[in-house]
């Protein structure tokens, strides 16, 4: 096993990961499907897992954790990295697809990412440009844009991108039997693989997690990315995972897939109440600063709340898109109570 940091923010979750390893170690002896990794990150998150398996005689690798050089090192000593054949991405944030092009100069893998992935990597300027645009016109200032703009140019969260790759949704071959399905809400883009007993879930279900819905532009219609639209219906097709064994992208295992989507509806209805005394505020910038009492101060910090301002905001607009998913999933009765107080009944 390699060296497995957590940051000192992460003292009471490292207590229970070291409970989970334990768990995962017996799931693990139980589903011989898939291998679990796990990298260190230099990010707030912690840990990050990546998958291998051999399907139809193939290695199979699932996302290949973040740019640095302990996951190299990683790689090199746990992974016939020459004898890759496919390297399949959830979701292209950097703690998920960092090493991917390095791994693409040093296998002769094809790497599949999700359609959404290519069409940022394609249209990266103009997607970061409109983005821009989104939050100069809920009131950022230039001053603050400039600021997180400094940090999205910095390479921090953009590692080089793959020189070649294909599209998970539609070529992956047949033959290694693994479904796609299209999970977005946190980002556009995330995807689940499925096999017979498991799913590689990427950063859709997480154990104590509330994965910001980042605030993205659809790239297929110009517009904002409706993350929670997307998310209402990820929610009922999450749920039908819930006979399979879940590898998720954090945090080794989840307990239950009915509990991290309550735990994660929850969260949601909770901060969708503490947003709605501020509702009218046009000016987001503002917005946050009342919500937060001025607390939340840094650049990326600020459009991480900024994004769920926007996903909450459509919350509230339309509370029952959500409400019919929790009831087409059986869950709605868990969360009825804070439902009712996040929409005021
Ligand atoms: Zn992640």
């Amino acid at each position: 096993m390699p060296v497995v940091k957590f940051s000192s923010r992460l003292d009471s979750e490292q207590k229970c990961s070291f409970l989970d390893r334990h768990l995962l170690s017996i799931f693990t002896w139980l589903n011989m499907a898939l291998t679990q990794h796990t990298i260190a990150t230099p990010y707030m998150v912690g840990p990050v897992h990546c998958y291998t398996g051999v399907f139809d005689g193939d290695l199979v690798l699932f996302d290949t954790g973040p740019p640095t050089p302990e996951a190299r090192n990683y790689f090199r000593d746990h992974i016939d990295v020459q004898n890759l054949k496919h390297i399949i991405i959830t979701h292209c944030h950097i703690d998920h697809y960092g090493q991917t092009h390095w791994l693409e100069e040093n296998s002769d893998a094809i790497v599949y990412l999700p359609y959404r992935d290519g069409l940022k990597i394609v249209q990266h300027d103009k997607r970061m440009m409109e983005m821009y645009q989104l939050l100069r016109d809920v009131g950022f200032s230039g001053e603050y844009l400039g600021r997180l703009q400094s940090i999205f140019d910095s390479g921090q969260l953009f590692p080089p991108f793959p020189q070649n790759f294909q599209v998970a949704e539609k070529d992956i071959p047949q033959q290694l039997g693994i479904k796609v399905v299209e999970c977005p809400g946190h980002s556009q883009s995330d995807l689940v693989y499925v096999g017979e007993d498991w799913a590689v879930t990427g950063d859709t279900l997480l154990k104590g997690i509330f994965q910001s819905p980042l605030l993205d532009v659809d790239l297929e219609t110009g517009e904002r990315f409706k993350n929670y639209e997307m998310y209402c219906s990820t929610l009922v097709k999450l749920f039908g995972l819930r006979n399979k064994t879940v590898l998720p992208g954090h945090r080794y295992i989840i307990r239950g897939v009915e509990e991290t989507l309550l735990f994660y509806v929850s969260k949601l209805l909770q901060r969708a109440e503490q947003l709605r005394p501020y509702v009218a505020e046009k000016d987001v910038m503002v917005l946050i600063d009342k919500l937060f009492n001025g607390k939340v101060q840094d650049v990326f910090h600020i459009f991480l709340k900024a994004s769920e301002v926007f996903f909450m905001k459509d919350f509230l607009k339309n509370p029952e898109l959500l409400r019919s998913a929790l009831e087409k999933s059986g869950l709605f009765q868990n969360v009825k109570e804070l439902y009712e107080s996040a929409v005021a009944v």
